[in-house]
């Protein structure tokens, strides 16, 4: 016999924790014990809930230790402040903080999060553009679509299966992400909702913080844009001294909050008012958690300014230009010689087609590793 409780505890776990989550999750949540469990089964871990593991084999992933070179709008040398890793983690949070206050599942909300943008290439959203025109005739490229590619097949790290073998709720959220705008029948998980919104809540903020830092446009160009004009309206009359970067920290802290709390707000109303009280009442409802119409359309008129004044932004358009004159000669390059490829893409070839595993390569490299490996290998 031990002194410790813990040897009870890990023999207890999918016990206890099915009693942990009766305790502190809502009807409407997913409960991990309704899990549908993984392509490849797998006994239950001693010590972890199946979407902490999850979430584990997804940190553990080479995808994830990538978005850290990887850029959210690529500025090449004009820098910008926020990475796809650190864009990630502020999904996270900021989902954890929605799931917490909703009594939804955090540990599936922190895998989902950790996930979302695993399929993204290098460039951002302009390499993504290149990308799917290269494969246009072979499918196309999405990168909602690529972060299952990479979850389910190209990550190798385990000897009994390819992929990362992750719950099905998780491949699920994420398959949502890529059908969204198709009529899916039956609504996805109100955990896959809340990082659908923590996601718009990030990058609208953090969008605006790192054109401000780059000086794409200027806090006047802002007070033109009504949903910063209200924020900022408000924190002047709280700090009436403010200016610069403090008036801009502040605002910016302001539109978190808001959105935030308005996701809140709608989120208890309505799982109120429709009556959700279990899985199938979500699945059955409309999409829940959402900005009331007053916030998101003020949201729409910011993202169209961010549109207009960052991606169109004649520097920008410059290097989106470059960055991607670059992914199709590569993507032309190692088409003309697979034998450039690493082996393990080269192996699949037969299985996937040359163009498709040329494109998991291109899409799996970092910003710099693919500038490196065009200079390399392709600049004429
Ligand atoms: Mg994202």
């Amino acid at each position: 016999m031990t002194s410790h409780g813990s040897v009870e505890n890990v023999a207890a776990c999918p016990a206890a924790l099915a009693a942990r989550e009766a305790a502190l999750l809502a009807p409407y949540a997913m409960h991990s014990s309704a899990s549908r469990g993984r392509k490849h089964a797998e006994p239950p871990h001693a010590y972890r809930g199946p979407f902490q593991r999850d979430r584990d084999r997804i940190t553990h992933s080479a995808a994830f230790r990538r978005l850290s070179d990887k850029t959210q709008v690529f500025t090449g040398g004009l820098g910008y402040h926020r990475t796809r890793l650190t864009h990630t983690l502020e999904v996270a949070s900021i989902s954890r903080t929605l799931a917490r206050a909703l009594a939804l599942n955090e540990d599936l909300v922190e895998a989902l999060a950790l996930a979302h943008d695993l399929g993204h290439p290098p460039y951002g959203h302009a390499g993504e553009d290149a990308l799917d025109d290269c494969l246009r005739p072979y499918g196309g490229f999405s990168h909602n679509r690529q972060a299952l590619r990479i979850v389910e097949l190209l990550e190798q790290r385990y000897p009994a299966f390819p992929g990362l073998n992750l719950s099905i709720e998780v491949l699920e959220g994420q398959q949502t992400r890529y059908e969204r705008q198709q009529d899916v029948v039956g609504r996805p998980l109100l955990e896959v909702q809340v990082v659908e919104a923590a996601d718009s809540v990030a990058y609208d903020t953090h969008d605006v913080d790192d054109a401000l830092e780059l000086g794409l446009f200027t806090l006047d160009d802002l007070d033109t844009v009504p949903l910063w004009h209200q924020a900022a309206g408000r924190v002047r009359r709280r700090w009436q001294a403010l200016s610069g970067k403090e008036l801009k920290r502040a605002v910016l802290h302001e539109l978190i909050d808001w959105q935030v709390g308005d996701l809140l707000d709608v989120g208890r109303q309505r799982t109120h008012d429709w009556a959700l009280d279990s899985i199938e009442a979500v699945r059955a409802a409309p999409w829940c958690i959402s900005a009331n119409e007053e916030l998101a359309a003020l949201k729409r008129e910011l993202e169209q300014f961010l549109f207009d004044r960052v991606y169109r932004h004649a520097q920008v358009i410059a290097l989106r230009n470059e960055a991607q004159a670059e992914l199709r000669a590569m993507f032309a390059g190692y088409c003309h010689r697979p034998e450039l490829l690493p082996d393990s893409y080269r192996a699949r070839v037969a299985e996937v087609g040359l163009e498709r595993s040329v494109g998991d390569y291109l899409a799996g490299m970092t910003d710099r590793y693919a500038r490196h490996e065009y200079r390399r290998l392709f600049a004429p």
